[in-house]
């Protein structure tokens, strides 16, 4: 059985001082959920300079891992090609590869919800108040081994500190549809670092499970197997530890 070792960052908000690579764990590659900046293109154009700081952290990640990345609903503007070429690293909003060293597959989604505050949607990018877009952009998606989406599933490491949840249901219906073996997303801050498996009773006992890692400002060690299905997905380290399960 190899272990493949997936490292997970998200909501790093124009901080890379404190996600620099020599601050992170060994892994075998990196995946980035998003919201790497506070304003994206909006704030560059401020004079931020946040967006040379965001491409200089995504290379400096790059020189030591092969690195995945989605933008989040604070990078305004940010799309696939906005950073230029950076050797090693895979903007995958919209993707879906395959990952033949692991071998696995590998998605990339960046629209979360605001049904209960549909003004967010002009302020930030990638935002929808729309059920039904929400049902479709998740619907369109293959059935992949990780999902990569800036929000949480609905129920999911993604209630807001009042408790109401902020996630997907598009992505709670994609997971009980396909049971990808892990979801790792961020966007809802205060549930950074919690994680749940879904289903959370299986229909019978040894039915795939999906483990969702919340990584918001949690860099976060998650070990798997795909040679193995059988292996449990496992969190090796993460900030602070909680588990929602
Ligand atoms: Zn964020």
């Amino acid at each position: 059985m190899s272990l493949v070792r997936i490292l997970a960052i998200g909501d790093t908000h124009d901080h890379p001082q404190d996600y620099a690579p020599d601050l992170l764990p060994e892994a075998d590659l990196c995946i980035v959920t998003g919201d790497l900046t506070e304003d994206g293109a909006r704030g560059e154009r401020a004079g931020s300079g946040e967006m040379d700081r965001a491409r200089g952290w995504l290379a400096s990640l790059a020189e030591r891992y092969p690195v995945y990345w989605i933008a989040g609903n604070h990078d305004m503007e940010v799309r696939n090609d906005t950073f230029g070429v950076i050797p090693n690293c895979t903007a995958i909003e919209g993707v879906t590869l395959t990952l033949d060293a692991l071998p696995a597959t590998l998605h990339g989604i960046n629209l979360s919800p605001c049904f209960n505050a549909p003004m967010l949607k002009r302020v930030w990018d990638k935002m929808t108040d729309s059920r039904d877009v929400d049902a479709a952009a998740f619907d369109a998606i293959p059935p992949v081994d990780i999902l990569v989406s800036h929000c949480p599933p609905e129920g999911c490491a993604d209630a807001s500190p009042r408790g109401i949840p902020l996630g997907s249901p598009g992505l709670r219906a994609y997971i009980e549809r396909h049971r990808p073996r892990l979801v790792l997303c961020g966007h809802i801050h205060e549930r950074g670092g919690q994680y749940a498996w879904l289903p959370k009773t299986p229909s019978k006992p040894g039915a795939p499970q999906t483990l969702v890692v919340n990584v918001a400002c949690t860099p976060t060690l998650i070990a798997i197997s795909f040679a193995d299905p059988s292996y449990p997905v496992r969190i090796e380290t993460n900030k602070l530890g909680r588990n929602t399960s």
